[in-house]
C-alpha cells in the first residue's frame, strides 16, 4: 500500500485508461480525484470501482484545456486535502484526418487538450508539490508520438510534445523531489480505439510481437510503478507499454 494517505488527481479518469489508473492507485491506498469533462455518470462508475477496490475519492469536473477551470479545481483540492501528491495527465482526444484535409480547429483541439492541458495541470499541481518537496507527475503519451501515424499529425505532435515536456519538467523539478515521467501506451482497448474495424485490429495485432491489443490495466500497472516507492529514483523517462510494437 505504498500510496497510503496520498492524494491523486487523474485527468480523464472517467473512462478507459484513466479509469483503470484510478482503480489501481486507489488499491494502493490513495485518495482519488477522478476528473472528467462531459460524462458524470462514467465518473461515478469509476468511483464505484474505486470503492470496490477498498479506496475512496470524488469526481471533479473541469476541462483541462481551460486554464481557469484547471487552476480553480487544483486550488480547491489543495484547500480540501492540504496537498496533491500525484498527478496523472491522462485526458486526451483524437481528431484524425490526412494533412491535406485537416482543419486548423482539429489541430488546435488536440494540441489544446492533450498538450496544453497537461502543461496547465502540471503547472498548477507543481505549486502544491513544491511546497511539500514530494510529488509525482505522470504523463500519458503514446507510441504515435514516437512512431508517427498517417492521419494523426496533430495527435503525434501533441504526444511527442509531451515527451519534451516530461524531460524538461523532470530537470526543473528534481531538486524538489518531484519526479516527472511518461507512459507511452501502444494500442489499448478503450472507447478511443473501439471504432477500429476487426480487419484493422487484426492488422495491428500482426504488428505486435505479443500478438494482442493492450488493456487499460496493462497501462495502469506502469503508472502504479512510477507513482509508488519502487519508482522513486526514476525521472525524465518514458515507459513503453505496447506489446513490443515499437522498440
Ligand atoms: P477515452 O476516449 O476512453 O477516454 C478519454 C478520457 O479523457 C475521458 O475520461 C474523457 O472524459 C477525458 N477527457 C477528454 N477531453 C477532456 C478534457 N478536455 N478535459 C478533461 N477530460 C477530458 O481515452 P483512452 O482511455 O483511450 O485514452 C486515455 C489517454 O491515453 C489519452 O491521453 C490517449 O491519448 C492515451 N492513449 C490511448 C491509447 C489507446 O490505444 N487507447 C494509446 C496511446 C495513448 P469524459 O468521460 O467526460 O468524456
Amino acid at each position: 500500500m505504498s500510496l497510503q494517505g496520498k492524494t491523486v488527481l487523474v485527468t480523464g479518469g472517467s473512462r478507459g485508461i484513466g479509469r483503470a489508473v484510478c482503480v489501481r492507485l486507489a488499491g494502493m491506498g490513495a485518495y482519488i480525484y477522478c476528473n472528467y469533462v462531459s460524462n458524470p455518470a462514467a465518473a461515478e462508475e469509476t468511483l464505484e470501482l474505486v470503492r470496490a477496490a477498498g479506496g475512496d475519492g470524488e469526481a471533479v469536473a473541469f476541462d483541462v484545456a481551460d486554464v481557469e477551470q484547471v487552476q480553480a479545481a487544483i486550488k480547491q483540492i489543495g484547500t480540501d486535502r492540504g496537498t496533491l501528491d500525484v498527478l496523472v495527465n491522462n485526458a486526451g482526444i483524437t481528431r484524425d484526418g490526412l494533412v491535406a484535409r485537416m482543419k486548423e480547429s482539429d489541430w488546435d483541439a488536440v494540441l489544446d487538450t492533450n498538450l496544453k492541458g497537461a502543461f496547465f495541470c502540471a503547472k498548477a499541481a507543481s505549486r502544491l508539490m513544491m511546497k511539500q518537496r514530494w510529488g509525482r507527475i505522470i504523463n500519458i503519451t503514446s507510441v504515435i508520438g514516437f512512431a508517427g501515424n498517417a492521419g494523426q499529425v496533430n495527435y503525434a505532435a501533441a504526444k511527442a510534445g509531451m515527451v519534451g515536456v516530461t524531460k524538461s519538467m523532470a530537470r526543473e523539478f528534481a531538486s524538489r523531489n518531484i519526479t516527472v515521467n511518461g507512459v507511452a501506451p501502444g494500442y489499448i482497448v478503450t472507447d478511443m480505439t473501439s471504432e477500429l474495424s476487426e480487419d484493422i485490429q487484426d492488422k495491428i495485432k500482426g504488428e505486435i510481437p505479443l500478438s494482442r491489443l493492450g488493456s487499460p490495466e496493462d497501462v495502469a500497472g506502469a503508472v502504479a510503478y512510477l507513482a509508488g516507492n519502487d519508482g522513486s529514483y526514476v525521472t525524465g523517462q518514458v515507459l513503453h507499454v505496447n506489446g513490443g510494437m515499437y522498440m
